[in-house]
């Protein structure tokens, strides 16, 4: 049997490194960990020298079409196949009300987490199609669920606007392509870089909710992973835990 073959983005660090550390000690797996500057990806560069010729680091900076092209012609030379892709990378950078953001905020958070999957599938597809299970998985956030996020009082208004654009995205891409699986996944308040941002930032976050582990999260996302399948009515998006969250 072939090996499976993964790419995840933003793998640099947070949840990202976790999920390619993750799949790195699961037999028959060939993963390629994206990072917008492979040179100081020193984490990833000691898991590639861990596991030779199972973990590749790529350059991939969301929403860089060339970048993204280039990724995805290495991972054709490297292994002649792509199976699934987990489009993890985003920010979370400014906290604010819709009065207080800035519109230049509202653009960069809208290319990197929008934007970013968006060119990502697009230079993928043709390399992704010829899986015999293609599936693309994509980390969103319960931020950007207009029922649950939008009803939230405080900030955070330029994240929750994109993980909408996020869940939009992921229900296009299952109905422009029935042979695709997609997933739509929220990994959880977890310990990264990013979720002590948001509970500094944010006053309900920080009071409200437990922030689990990489661990733990990367956990949930790879079982969620592992067993997505089509669904007639489209993706949902699904909590680390199982919990299913309203768009
Ligand atoms: P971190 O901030 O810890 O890591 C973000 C990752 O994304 C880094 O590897 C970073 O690379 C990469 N990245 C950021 N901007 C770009 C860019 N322009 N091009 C390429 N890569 C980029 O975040 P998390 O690990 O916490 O978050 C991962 C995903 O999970 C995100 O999509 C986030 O929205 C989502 N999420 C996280 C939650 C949490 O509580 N942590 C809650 C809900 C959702 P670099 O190191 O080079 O900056």
């Amino acid at each position: 049997m072939s090996p499976t073959v993964y790419l995840v983005s933003g793998a640099n660090r947070g949840i990202g490194l976790g999920i390619v550390a993750a799949l790195a000690i699961r037999p028959d797996v060939v993963v390629f960990a994206g990072t917008r500057n492979p040179a100081t990806s020193s984490e990833l560069k000691a898991l590639e020298t861990k596991y030779p010729g199972k973990v590749h680091t790529v350059k991939l900076t969301s929403a860089d079409r060339a970048d993204n092209e280039a990724a995805i012609a290495e991972i054709k030379r490297t292994a002649g196949k792509l199976d699934v892709i987990i489009a993890n990378a985003g920010i979370a950078k400014y906290f604010g009300s819709i009065l207080d953001t800035p519109v230049d905020e509202i653009r960069e958070h809208y290319e990197v987490n929008v934007v970013g999957p968006t060119v990502l599938f697009q230079s993928a597809w043709p390399l992704l199609k010829a899986s015999p299970k293609p599936e693309f998985a994509i980390i969103s956030s319960v931020a950007g669920s207009i029922a649950a996020g939008a009803a939230l009082p405080a900030g955070f208004f330029a994240y929750g606007a994109s993980k909408a654009g996020v869940n939009f995205l992921a229900m296009k891409l299952h109905s422009e392509h029935p042979e695709l699986v997609v997933a739509d996944i929220h990994p959880g308040p977890v310990q990264t870089d990013m979720g002590s941002f948001s509970q500094k930032e944010d006053p309900f976050i920080a009071e409200a909710m437990t922030f689990i582990s990489v661990d733990e999260s990367v956990k949930g996302i790879l079982k969620l992973v592992d067993e997505a399948k089509r669904e007639v009515e489209g993706p949902k998006m699904i909590g680390y835990d199982g919990t299913v969250f309203p768009w």
